[in-house]
């Protein structure tokens, strides 16, 4: 059985006789920061020379710092930069700076579970991860619950790693929702099979070949636009709140008989045969091996797609649509913070 903490389970005295570094401000990195720093921890938030969120951060009262003064300062480092430039930031600027005793923690399994991070033996290495955006995370503290976090002992050097990080997930707001106990081997590789097989991956190459069919038959743009890809929300909600059940409830008859005999020809066994070569792929370290090198290479393949997807028919067709519905509230990916 999957073990949770509650506030119960954790002293939240812990993380309030350390020193604590957030390094990066960006969606997970502001809401710990404000969090720990409302629950009265001694925090303080590293970004680079001229980063563009240095404002925002001096605005919340929060004390920022270099990232190599931020690790020289602290005993708990939580490092919230992009998984990509991990490696990097820890090689020059977190290792040269830890001390034993110290605890390195993560919010995402990726950089230890592939090796692109390896701290010595006399830290402790842990993960507390919550399941939400850091937008959420923050707002939930705020109104005084929390989001349900994922926690994991990498490396129990102290033999207190478990403890503090408990403390650390009680100062963020976790353990008033929940916190479950796992390992940074399963999180960080159900986490990229998750994005790439269904969430990200799976959805949108099934949306651009659908809307392609429908518009290669004929149909208007608009039309194809709105019941591939606008009316997924609906889908996704109901999904959201009660499972596969209740969205087979709630839709028609008609569409819950579409769903049975049309979906298992979409999904075949062939299908789900590459899910598990993608799945093997993600658990040999290959896909991640990938991805450093494309970074390594700045990115060609990722830069190409999206100059590739923004000319595609339904984004422009998405364009011009939602500009007729200003209270979809747009987002850009600037706005996200
Ligand atoms: P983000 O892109 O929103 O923010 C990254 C921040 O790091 C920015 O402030 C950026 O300026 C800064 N940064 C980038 N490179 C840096 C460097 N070399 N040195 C110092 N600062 C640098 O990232 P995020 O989404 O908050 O992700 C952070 C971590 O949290 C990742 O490990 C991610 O997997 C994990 N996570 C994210 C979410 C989520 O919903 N966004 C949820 C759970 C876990
Ligand atoms: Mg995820």
């Amino acid at each position: 059985m999957t073990t949770v903490y509650y506030e119960k389970d954790a002293d939240p005295g812990l993380i309030h006789r350390r020193k604590v570094a957030i390094i990066g401000f960006g969606s997970q990195g502001h809401a710990h920061a404000m969090n720990l720093k409302d629950s009265g921890v001694d925090v303080v938030v590293g970004l680079r020379e001229g980063s563009r969120r240095e404002g925002t951060a001096a605005a919340a009262g929060i004390k920022v710092v270099t990232p190599a003064d931020a690790a020289e300062w602290a005993d708990v480092i939580m490092v919230l930069v992009p998984d990509q430039y991990q490696q990097s930031l820890y090689a020059e600027t977190i290792a040269p700076r830890l001390n034993s005793g110290d605890a390195l923690l993560f919010a995402h399994g990726f950089s230890v579970r592939f090796g692109y991070v390896n701290p010595p033996p006399d830290v402790d290495v842990a993960m507390v991860a919550p399941k939400g955006p850091g937008h959420l995370v923050r707002r939930q503290f705020v109104e005084g619950s929390g989001v349900p976090s994922l926690v994991a002992i990498h490396q129990d050097a102290t033999g207190e790693a478990k403890k503090l990080a408990l403390s650390y997930a009680h100062g963020i707001g976790g353990t008033r929702a929940g916190v479950i106990e796992t390992t940074f081997s399963d999180e960080a590789e159900t986490d990229l099979f998750g994005e790439q097989v269904i969430l990200c991956g799976g959805i949108d190459s099934m949306i651009r070949a659908a809307f392609e069919t429908l518009t290669e038959a004929g149909y208007p743009d608009e039309m194809a636009y709105f019941e591939v890809l606008h009316e997924l929300k609906l889908i996704v909600d109901l999904l959201f709140e009660g499972g596969i059940s209740w969205m087979r409830h709630s839709v028609s008859d008609t569409a819950e008989y579409g769903d049975i005999v049309s979906g298992p020809r979409i999904v075949t066994a062939e299908t789900k045969a590459v899910m598990k070569e993608i799945l093997g792929e993600i658990q040999s370290g290959e896909f991640a091996r990938n991805w450093m090198a494309e970074n390594d290479a700045g990115t060609p393949n990722l830069l190409a797609a999206r100059a590739a997807v923004a000319n595609h028919p339904v984004e422009v067709v998405g364009r011009k649509l939602r500009a007729m519905m200003p209270f979809l509230n747009e987002k850009s990916p600037e706005d996200d913070i």
